[in-house]
């Protein structure tokens, strides 16, 4: 452990294949060195000869509280307000319901048409459950600040808009919407270890996120759910698992809340994934913030200025002012699917979100300035010779 700032990128804590200049760890990051070993000798050692007892010996009872103090010191929050499990879908249901029940007499939960549609989902299907006049209000990004009113239980907004990288600004959204009474949820998704955040500064109520994108904790990783101290001790969890209770171990036929986040925890947690992203945010220690955040403006101005140069054809749909962008740029393109795979098969990752955008993501962990220009010079040659008018990049993926 050290408190010196790292000087960006470590690339030498990747495992990245020889050749390939990957843009896409806003959708899943890279293997950290070490998670292989760290694994090895949780499967061997603690699983292999521990068997139950690791729960105690190994401390596996209490990782989604000790990872949870690990993510809490990346996004700006208290040790203790930030617990893991679950998936980041369920833990917007999780923190949306128990919003919900704090304003008892409102019907509305205000979201906007760049959150991501699991969020959307959830939504939808907990106001189908709920019955009673709930209500799912959805508006323009732009609009939301001024959508908040008196009618509204809980803005539960995105921060980072996942197809264009647009960033909502955390103040002015929690100052509307606590102007009109309604509670704050954020969904840091695109946000942690991409921006810095602070959580206790903003004062929201919630805020949840994933690990498997900026936080490198691989596919399937267990999500955060964050919940401000005064409401973390009065909240009523929807999902009441054992393992939110107060004394699991006691048994007792009714459930009785566990103190603070724990109460957000539902079941068994998943040790093998809680191990691999113990390990991978252990990379972030001397990371600072704001370093991040410079080394992410300045890759993403490059690749910018780089291929508004040289791919004519290619439109740029995220905001051209950094301070309202997250740590990735999109371009639109009527054939972005199959420039984007004619990419991919020249070793150059990044995605493809429908109906026409082309997403890259920069993450100065492990991204320099050598990457962003060797990518945009694959980028120039798929389009100036079109590379992408190929049938063999036009048959859609399940994944795109
Ligand atoms: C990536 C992402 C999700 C994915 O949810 P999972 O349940 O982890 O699959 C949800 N919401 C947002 C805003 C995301 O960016």
């Amino acid at each position: 452990m050290t408190n010196m700032p790292k000087t960006l990128p470590i690339k030498d804590q990747f495992f990245l294949p020889d050749g390939m200049i990957y843009l896409d760890g806003n959708s899943l990051g890279p293997l950290p060195k070490g998670t292989t070993a760290q694994l090895t000798q949780m499967v061997e050692d603690e699983w292999g000869d521990h068997l139950i007892t690791g729960w105690n010996k190994d401390g596996w009872m209490d990782q989604p509280a000790r990872v949870g103090n690990m993510v809490a010191g990346l996004i700006g929050a208290p040790a203790g307000s930030v617990t893991m499990g679950d998936t980041l879908s369920v833990k917007v249901y999780q923190a949306l319901s128990a919003a919900l029940k704090m304003r008892p007499d409102r019907r509305v939960i205000l979201s906007d048409n760049g959150n991501f549609p699991s969020d959307l989902y959830m939504a939808q299907g907990l106001v189908q459950q709920l019955g009673q006049g709930y209500e799912l209000r959805v508006v323009d990004p732009e609009d939301v600040a001024s959508a908040i009113d008196d009618t509204i239980a809980v803005a539960m907004i995105t921060q980072v808009d996942y197809r264009t990288g647009r960033m909502h600004d955390m103040d002015t959204v929690t100052k509307a919407a606590h102007a009109a009474g309604a509670v704050m949820l954020w969904d840091l998704a695109h946000s942690a270890g991409a921006v810095p955040v602070d959580l206790t500064a903003s004062n929201c109520e919630f805020a949840v996120g994933c690990t498997y994108k900026y936080l490198n904790g691989g596919p399937g990783a267990p999500a955060f759910i964050y919940a401000r101290d005064d409401v973390a001790k009065a909240m009523q969890p929807a999902l009441a698992g054992w393992l939110g209770h107060d004394a699991p171990f006691a048994f007792e036929p009714d459930y009785r809340p566990a103190p603070g986040i724990a109460r957000m925890r539902v079941g068994t947690p998943p040790v093998m994934q809680m191990t691999a992203l113990e390990h991978a945010l252990g990379v972030w220690d001397g990371v600072d913030m704001q370093d991040l955040r410079a080394a992410s403006i300045h890759l993403s101005e490059l690749f910018i200025e780089k291929v508004e140069a040289s791919c004519p054809d290619l439109t740029l749909v995220s905001p051209r002012d950094s301070a309202v962008r997250g740590s990735q740029v999109s371009f639109a393109f009527a054939e972005g699917y199959a420039a984007m795979q004619a990419l991919i098969a020249h070793n150059v990752i990044g995605d493809f979100r429908a109906p026409d955008i082309m997403r890259f993501g920069f993450t100065p962990l492990y991204l320099d300035d050598d990457d962003v220009l060797q990518a945009v010079d694959v980028l120039t040659k798929v389009m100036r010779d079109r590379l992408w008018d190929n049938p063999m990049y036009k048959a859609r993926n399940k994944v795109t």
